[in-house]
């Protein structure tokens, strides 16, 4: 694996491939997991070149707290990409992707925005879009691989990258969670929990599961203000200190109250605190499912 830290050198190198050949990037904030690693090994497998980039975006964080308590691994994570083969790491510092004057923009999201993460972690969409744009803006690649795990984050960026045309020529992919062996969504963020936390932490996965039984079983009579509420008071028992949401979209991203037979998709998403760590996690239903 080649790493850059400079974005002269890494075009100089993506340039000699460019022509011929396809380019996979694979942004992440590093402390990798298996996660991440399904993610370049997907991007592996569709392209002659990956591109992983790790960057803690101080954008991002509307908690200074939590930028700087944010897990940083850059040894074991160049371990791990190198045993896949990952091609390339783009580890830029702050300065190379911001430098002073670097014209911040403000994205036109519409109220994606503004709901749910958006809501509870204020500008948080805008730093990633700030920073998902600079890196596509330097990488140039063909496909772009981005986890699930996050979905309103896809939704954000496919957002993003519509209002700056880079949908014309990057392809993007939204990959499956990847989960541990008892269903708990990887995230960088699991680090920070005792043995006994991640264990409860299961709740979340576990009512998100129980939130779609519930009404796969019974569509035309779920209540789902009341599945809302049952589901937040079982995670509360369960032992998160707080839930900021567990809520019902469609897939145009609206909330919903009642199941309508003209459902493509509904997503259920949940975000709740375990130690002080926010996790969030999330289930699809689609119209197939439904007897
Ligand atoms: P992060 O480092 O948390 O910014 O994540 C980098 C990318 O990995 C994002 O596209 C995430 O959605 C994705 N990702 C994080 N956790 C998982 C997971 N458990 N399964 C699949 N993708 C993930």
């Amino acid at each position: 694996m080649i790493l850059f830290d400079r974005i002269d050198l890494l075009q100089a190198h993506l340039q000699q491939a460019q022509t011929q050949q396809s380019i996979g990037f694979v942004p992440t904030m590093g402390a990798l997991h298996e996660g991440h690693l399904a993610l370049v090994k997907q991007s592996m497998k569709q392209n002659t070149i990956t591109v992983c980039s790790i960057f803690v975006n101080q954008l991002q964080f509307n908690q200074a707290e939590d930028f700087t308590k944010y897990p940083r691994t850059l040894d074991q994570d160049i371990t791990l990409l190198e045993k896949i083969g990952c091609h390339c790491l783009f580890i830029p510092t702050h300065s190379t992707v911001f430098p002073e004057n670097y014209p911040l923009k403000t994205f036109d999201l519409g109220n994606v925005e503004h709901i749910l993460e958006g809501f509870y972690r204020q500008g948080h969409f805008q730093g990633v879009c700030q920073v998902v744009k600079r890196l596509l803006d330097i990488v140039r690649p063909t496909n772009l691989y981005l986890g699930m795990k996050d979905f309103q984050q896809c939704i954000v960026i496919d957002k993003m990258m519509q209002l700056e045309g880079f949908n014309q020529f990057i392809k993007v992919h939204f990959c499956d969670t990847v989960r541990n062996e008892d269903g708990l969504a990887l995230s960088s963020r699991n680090k920070r929990l005792s043995p006994q936390a991640i264990s409860k932490a299961l709740g979340l996965i576990n009512n998100l599961k129980h939130a779609k039984s519930t009404i796969l079983n019974n569509p035309t009579l779920v209540k789902l203000d009341s599945l809302q509420q049952a589901s937040i008071n079982s995670l509360i028992n369960n032992g998160f200190e707080s839930v900021d949401y567990f809520t019902f979209m469609n897939e145009q991203f609206e909330p919903i109250h009642s199941i309508t037979d003209s459902f493509k998709q509904i997503i259920i998403l949940a975000a709740a605190t375990i130690e002080g760590v926010r996790l969030i996690d999330n289930i699809i239903i689609k119209s197939n499912e439904f007897k």
